[in-house]
Order: C-alpha cells, then structure tokens, then sequence
C-alpha cells in the first residue's frame, strides 16, 4: 500500500515539473495574429485569429484621432493618412485596410476582445505629453472599466508618463513599460509592474529577469521572430514573448 502512493508522488511531482518548466514562458501576437491569408496588423480578423490559438494573449496599438476617437492602428501613417493623431475620425472611417475591413475602432476591438479567453495587451501609442496625452489615457482607461475589461486588458506603453497615470488609474490591471532603459527596481517604485523590452535589452541586461522575478514583476520581450532568438529568450525565461510569429513559438514551447 506505501509503494503505491510513493509512486504517485513521484509521477505528480515529476509531471508537476515538466509542465511549470514547459509553461514558463507563454506567447503574445503581436499585432494579433495577422501574417495568415486575407489579414492585417491591428484588424478585428488579426484578433480573431489570435483568439482560435492557444496564446496568453494578442497586442495591438491605440491612437486618438485629432477628434478625440480611440482608434486600434499603429500610425503615424495609415494607408493614406500622414498621422493619424492629427486625422479626423471621418477621415480614418473612409479609409480601408489592406484585407477590406475597416479601421476598427478601440470600443469594437474590445468588443471582440470580451468574446475570446486571451489577454488584451493594449498599447497606448505614444501622444503629446500634457493634456493629448492625459485625455488619451483617460479615454483608455474610461473605456476598459465600462466595458468591463479589467480582468483582461494588459495596459504597455512607450510613455513613461502614460504608465505611471495607468497604474494608479487602473491597478486592477498589469502595466508593463516599453521602452528598455529602465531597471525592474525603479519602474516597480514607480508603481510599473512589468517590463516589455526589446530583446537586445534584455541580452545586454539578463540579471533583469530574476530581479524582476524576485519583485513579483514579469518579464515580456518583442519581437521575436526567428528560431535561434525564440530559443534564447525561452532559455532566458522570460515569461512572455511578443511575436508575429505565434504558432511557431508555441511549437518551440511543446
Ligand atoms: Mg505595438
């Protein structure tokens, strides 16, 4: 009788292992999931594509038209349009993506973000620091807390500034920073916890994954596309790679 729950241990421990070492790092599109036939960066059909993958989560980036309309494209230059922040939201809505669909706006992509079980990693695009940028972020945040969206809205953001107004304004919901200056023990005094850096800072700065670990803060790197790099930061640790290439790292990950 001894022998066999022993045995029992063993195997959950061993099985216990290998899963938490095959979960360490998980995979966000970048974009959403858009290099697939009749797709695009930032369309609706990108974050549907994401959704019917097993991703932690899918990106995509938010601009404010010169109107004050939140809109999911990554700018300045949209199709035809020079800078979006300083289009009107009627000149956005004429224009077409490369797939046929519009230009979503950020209230329908949400819309379809609340149908999936993935993370919604929402970068607010950089603005004017001031008053552009203090209604930028406040129209981000206003709109996740009446779409109810807390629980799975991610806020990134190159805007140093724009990170620190999110974690105060919206503490239910993980900020991560950007821009790859800055160590995990001064962005988390900051109220930042999370850092999402380019890989080549990473490279150079290896010891931030356990400090950041250490602080309870996570670890994301864009955007790793090729084989050897996904194997590297997977080596690394990091928990979440940001990639245009999903399935080929959740691959790599199995
Ligand atoms: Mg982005």
């Amino acid at each position: 009788m001894k022998f066999i729950p022993k045995t029992l241990i063993i195997c959950i421990l061993c099985f216990t292992s290998l899963y938490s070492y095959a979960q360490v790092t998980q995979v966000v599109a970048h974009r959403g999931y858009w290099d697939t036939p009749n797709n695009n960066q930032n369309s609706i059909t990108a974050l549907k594509r994401a959704q019917s993958i097993p991703v932690y989560g899918s990106e995509f980036d938010v601009n404010m038209t010169s109107d004050g309309v939140m809109i999911v494209s990554h700018g300045p230059k949209l199709e035809t349009i020079a800078d979006v922040q300083k289009a009107s939201y009627k000149e956005v809505k004429k224009l077409r993506l490369k797939n046929g669909e519009k230009v979503p706006t950020l209230k329908e992509y949400l819309k379809q973000g609340k149908k999936g079980d993935i993370k919604l990693i929402f970068e607010l695009k950089v603005h004017p620091a001031g008053e552009k940028e203090n209604i930028a972020v406040k129209k981000s945040a206003d709109m996740v807390k009446k779409m109810k969206l807390q629980d799975k809205v991610e806020f990134i953001s190159f805007s140093l500034e724009a990170c620190k107004q999110l974690a105060q304004l919206m503490p239910e919901c993980r900020v991560q920073y950007l821009s790859g200056k800055i160590p995990p023990k001064e962005l988390k005094e900051m109220g930042i916890m999370g850092l999402d850096y380019h890989y080549s800072q990473i490279q150079k700065n290896p010891q931030w994954i356990e400090e950041a670990h250490n602080l309870g803060m996570i670890v994301n790197v864009w955007t790793v596309n090729k084989p050897e790099l996904i194997k590297e930061m997977i080596d690394l640790k990091v928990d979440f790679i940001t990639t245009d290439a999903p399935e080929l790292v959740l691959e790599m990950l199995k």
